[in-house]
């Protein structure tokens, strides 16, 4: 079978050439055409000899992910549905950051589908179809990077004068299709291979769990660990049970224990989310049993109007009286609270939404 090049970290990928008779910065030159050159076949790295090149095609690949469908919003968010190799899909969004109109955060998938099954949310209706491969994982961001440096895809209105089409992504965040820590070992290579050959900053990634306690530990254990998300979604086990089965098996008590002695590095938070659904966690004394949960947690909290993903889940979107409400109790109690705004809401950018649509 043939090497996925895409799959190989650094130090594969230098036994790799190794192995063939070849120096070392030969796979500094292939890292290079991969990751920043972006390329999409052996043939275009066109320092390496036509030998080797022939050698490398005999033996190895590089994958790509087809684009299938690409929506922009009004808001300037943008998704797109990518086509698996065995024709499963996946959906990455593109978000542009509030500062910095030429830097944007990609929310890109860890899994097709979900096991967990949370009852708002599209892809847990799926369940789980399979777990993504890190080239799989890794191939979101190359392939948007590029994208959206072919400035066809950026309107010109959000296209400032001055960037000279050099569009960046600044931040990666594991929010899209899957659970990550369900999928450690392919979450876990993908995240060595985007620090170590697309450069990133461990800051600028963040990994979002349901709450899978083993994965939190072992992302704990595994280094200088990415930022962590935590989805709480509310603040006592009879709420989470209803609406997250996960929570029978890893209650609030043990979940709050595993955030607690998650080793946060100095000037860093945990996030934790809250997609408020109205009449159901929403209430000021929801509000404050979260006051109270998380309290002495290093933490910033992340609350998520509900985005109706489709009608047989039943629940609603609150009035924005109430989140504003709720987002006032907890900034009394002094905490640090961001109201995401549903993005691309026009363009079904709530995970799992843009896959379900396309037929
Ligand atoms: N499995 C991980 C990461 C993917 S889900 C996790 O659950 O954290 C990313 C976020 O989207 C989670 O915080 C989840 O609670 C939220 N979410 C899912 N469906 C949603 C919906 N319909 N409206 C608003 N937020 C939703
Ligand atoms: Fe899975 Fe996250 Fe959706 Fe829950 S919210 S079903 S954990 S993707």
């Amino acid at each position: 079978m043939k090497t996925n090049l895409k799959q190989l970290t650094k130090e594969e990928l230098l036994l790799f050439v190794e192995n063939l008779g070849q120096k070392p910065y030969r796979s500094r030159q292939i890292i290079n055409w991969i990751y920043k050159k972006h390329a999409t076949s052996i043939n275009e790295m066109c320092d390496l000899s036509r030998d080797f090149r022939d050698e490398l095609n005999e033996i190895a690949f590089i994958s790509n992910l087809n684009l299938l469908q690409r929506r922009v919003s009004k808001d300037g968010t943008r998704k797109f549905l990518f086509e698996l190799e065995d024709g499963e899909t996946i959906e990455s969004v593109l978000i542009p950051n509030i500062r910095g109109r030429n830097k944007f955060t990609l929310c890109i998938s860890s899994q097709v589908g979900c096991a967990l099954g949370c009852r708002f949310c599209m892809t847990g209706l799926l369940g789980l179809k399979r777990n993504l491969r890190a080239h799989e994982i890794i191939d979101q961001i190359i392939i948007v990077n590029r994208l959206i440096n072919l400035n066809s895809i950026i309107p010109a209105a959000l296209a400032n004068k001055g960037t000279n089409g050099n569009f960046e992504i600044s931040n990666i965040v594991f929010m899209g299709m899957g659970e990550p820590l369900n999928n450690f070992n392919e979450v876990g290579r993908a995240l060595r291979n985007i620090t170590e050959l697309m450069g990133f900053s461990r800051r600028k990634i963040t990994v979002s769990t349901a709450g899978i306690i083993p994965g939190i530990r072992k992302l704990a254990d595994t280094g200088p660990a990415a930022n962590i998300a935590v989805s709480l979604n509310a603040a006592n086990d009879e709420t989470r049970n209803r609406i997250m089965p996960i929570n029978k098996k890893y209650n609030l008590t043990k979940l709050i224990k595993a955030c607690k002695e998650f080793p946060l590095p100095p000037n860093r938070r945990i996030t934790f989310e809250y997609v408020l659904l109205g009449g159901i966690n929403d209430s000021g004394k929801d509000a404050l049993l979260l006051v109270e949960l998380i309290r002495g947690i290093k933490s910033k909290i992340n609350l998520i109007p509900y985005n109706p993903v489709h009608s047989s889940t039943g629940f609603k979107k609150p009035p924005e009286s109430r989140v504003l409400e709720f987002q006032k109790v907890l900034r009394k109690a002094g905490l640090i609270v961001i109201i995401r705004k549903s993005k691309g809401a026009d363009i079904s950018a709530a995970c799992g939404q843009l896959r379900a649509g396309y037929k």
